[in-house]
Order: C-alpha cells, then sequence, then structure tokens
C-alpha cells in the first residue's frame, strides 16, 4: 500500500487530462443540463442528489478510512445522520459520556423524540456487559475529546456485535491517519473534518466511512432528503487541505511531545495527558490501535484566571475553540460546559516551530 503521504496528495484524483489542473476545481450547480429531455443512465441531474467534487474527497478520504464515505456538511451532520438513519423509536444506544459534549446534547433534545435508552460510559471504562443488552448502536469516541481518553475499539467490538449491536467511532482526534476503525472492527466511522483533516480552521466539514454498502446507501439517501448538503467550494477546499494532512500531522505530533515533555515537569501544570506520552494512561491502549499521534493534549492550570494569563502573555497561542489548525490554541473547555475543572486547558499544537512554541508557551507560563 501507498504511503500515507502518498495518499493524501494523490487521494480521490481524476484521470490526468492534457491541459486539465492537476485538480479540478470546485463543480457550482444546482440543476445540471439533462443534456436531453431525459436523464442519462446515472449522470448528475441536480445539486442535492451528487457533485463531482464530493466523489472526489470521498473516494480519498473512504480509501483512507477502508470504506465507502459520505461526506457531510460538519461532524455534527455526519452524527445526526448516522443516528438517524440507525436507530428507531425505544433504540438503546450506548454513548460516551466524556465525549463531544454536542452528540450528548443531540439524543437529549433533537432525538428526544426516539425515546432511546441513553446509556452513557467512560471512554476509559469500565463497560459492564448489561451496557450492551439489546443495544442497537455502541458509539465511541477515542480518544476521547477534550479528555483524550482511549478504549480499546477491537474488544468492544466484538463485545458489541455479539449482543448484536452495531459499532461506530468518532475519529476525530485521531484522523484516518492515526486510526482505522474499520479495520479493527467497527461497522461506521464518524468525523468532523473541521479538525484536523481540513486543518486550517477557516470550514466545517464531516463525513461517516462504513465498509457496508448498503448502509453508505442509506446515509447517502439519508443526506439527499434532508437536504444537509456540503458546499462545493468548501468541499474543494477540504480536498486541497487534505494534501498536507500527513505533514501537518508530522509537525503538530512533534510540537506536542515536545510541549508534553516541556509542561510534564512545570510546577503550574498538572493533569497533563497526551497519548504519544510513554507515561500516559492511554499509552498502552492507544499504541495497539493508532498507527501514529495528533497534535491534541490537555493540562490543567489552577482557575480560570491563570488560563487567561496565559493567553494574554502568550504571542504564538490564540484562545479559540476547535483544534488541529495549523496554528496552535487553547480552549478553557469548562466555559462551554464540559464537565471539567475550570482551569482546563485542551492545547492544540499547530505547526509552528517546535523551539519558538515551546519557548512561547513556557515564557508565558513563568
Ligand atoms: C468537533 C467535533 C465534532 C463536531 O464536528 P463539527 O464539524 O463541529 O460539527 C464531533 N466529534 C468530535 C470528537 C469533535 O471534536
Amino acid at each position: 500500500m501507498l504511503g500515507d503521504g502518498t495518499r493524501c496528495v494523490h487521494g480521490g484524483e481524476s484521470e490526468p487530462a492534457v491541459a486539465e489542473p492537476l485538480m479540478p476545481g470546485p463543480v457550482f450547480a444546482a440543476p445540471y443540463h439533462l443534456g436531453g429531455a431525459d436523464r442519462v443512465g446515472d449522470a448528475d441531474f441536480y445539486g442535492r442528489a451528487g457533485n463531482p467534487g464530493w466523489r472526489a474527497l470521498e473516494r480519498a478520504l473512504g480509501e483512507l478510512d477502508g470504506g465507502h464515505c459520505v461526506l457531510l456538511p460538519s461532524g455534527m451532520a455526519a452524527i445526526g445522520t448516522l443516528l438517524r438513519t440507525v436507530l428507531h423509536a425505544g433504540d438503546a444506544l450506548v454513548l460516551p459520556s466524556d465525549g463531544y459534549y454536542a452528540t450528548r446534547d443531540l439524543v437529549r433534545t433533537e432525538l428526544s423524540e426516539l425515546n432511546l435508552d441513553v446509556r452513557e460510559v467512560p471512554t476509559s471504562g469500565p463497560f459492564p456487559p448489561e451496557v450492551f443488552d439489546d443495544a442497537r448502536l455502541v458509539l465511541l469516541e477515542t480518544p476521547s475529546n477534550p479528555g483524550l481518553d482511549v478504549c480499546d475499539i477491537a474488544e468492544l467490538a466484538e463485545r458489541a456485535h455479539a449482543a448484536g449491536a452495531l459499532v461506530a467511532v468518532d475519529n476525530t482526534t485521531a484522523t484516518p491517519l492515526g486510526q482505522r476503525p474499520l479495520e479493527l472492527g467497527a461497522d461506521a466511522v464518524v468525523a468532523s473534518d473541521t479538525k484536523a483533516v481540513c486543518g486550517h480552521s477557516d470550514l466545517l466539514l464531516g463525513h461517516v466511512s462504513t465498509a457496508d454498502e448498503e448502509l453508505a446507501r442509506r446515509l447517502t439517501g439519508t443526506r439527499t432528503l434532508s437536504g444537509a448538503i456540503p458546499a462545493p467550494f468548501e468541499t474543494w477546499l477540504a480536498h486541497r487541505s487534505l494534501a498536507t494532512l500527513d505533514l501537518r500531522l508530522e509537525r503538530q505530533a512533534a510540537n506536542a511531545a515536545a510541549l508534553a515533555e516541556a509542561l510534564a515537569e512545570h510546577t503550574a501544570v498538572s493533569g497533563l495527558r497526551w497519548p504519544g506520552a510513554s507515561s500516559d494512561p492511554a499509552h498502552g491502549p492507544a499504541s495497539r490501535q493508532m498507527r501514529r499521534w495528533g497534535g491534541v493534549l490537555r493540562f490543567e492550570l489552577r482557575d480560570a484566571e491563570a488560563v487567561r494569563r496565559l493567553l494574554e502573555r502568550s504571542r504564538l497561542v490564540s484562545g479559540t475553540t476547535s483544534f488541529g489548525g495549523v496554528h496552535s490554541t487553547a480552549d478553557r473547555r469548562a466555559q462551554w460546559g464540559d464537565p471539567v475543572p475550570e482551569g482546563f486547558v485542551r492545547f492544540s499544537a499547530g505547526c509552528e516551530d517546535t523551539a519558538d512554541l515551546v519557548a512561547d508557551v513556557l515564557g508565558a507560563l513563568d
């Protein structure tokens, strides 16, 4: 198989054609010409049902995930589309209690009329046998956002399948280069490509991948009928960004490793977590299923004021929610209602020079 960098650069490309660009531009169309009175074969006919740019990016992401990719306009659109497609009224749904907060909110509010039997379990477990009983879907998130805890996808997929449940993994933090949940036994991957996959903090996008062709067809059907479709220009920007994902992750992980080392001994910092560090509690299980590390770490300062001071004094790090971009950012998660201490920081290492970033953060802390 070709390497990560090669697949990021060439994923989804079309046959080279003389005098055509290496990467075709976005196609803007509401209706397409039918070429006559009636549609010919499965040719594109309407923008809600199909776009050549979607298919190109879906080929690229699907190849990286090892399945059929269905592109959606955001990570939440991906999660919502999967849940609406798979779940029926009264179904049991297993969710991480410590994962992305909007997923829990979606289930509690928008999907409340389904009267789901929601079972929340922390990502680090334990997963008692009864949580899988008659479950329809087990949604895992590893590494979890924002806590960066890890669960064993292969083991949990086996247990969930034995109970007759489907398994989906929110792979946002890891990215398809960091972890391939479908190979580990998951039935579906959901992801917010808004984060590291797009990586420039300028657009929202998401996708679901599955090896199950029928499920992919149903997800596409939900997308077409719900009308929650990705915009052609955002899709094109995302595809353009994907080319450098391997390079960006490499620098981000190197920066996270250097910061984790520099902060480990710092007296103002506690609760430091980065799964790539050999001393991290999640390092063992993460090493068994992850292919590389990312740039997201977390730590705690004394209180909210200490986080404010850090961001005030830093030149390179901005207070920003989201993560995975080329700029280093830090997010005080308690402000958004995550069940974490006031001084809890999710830190996203960007692509700055390692020495500059470490010096900036240490200088801002002192
Ligand atoms: C950001 C995020 C989402 C939601 O993605 P959007 O693109 O913002 O809709 C879902 N899951 C995780 C783990 C995320 O970090």
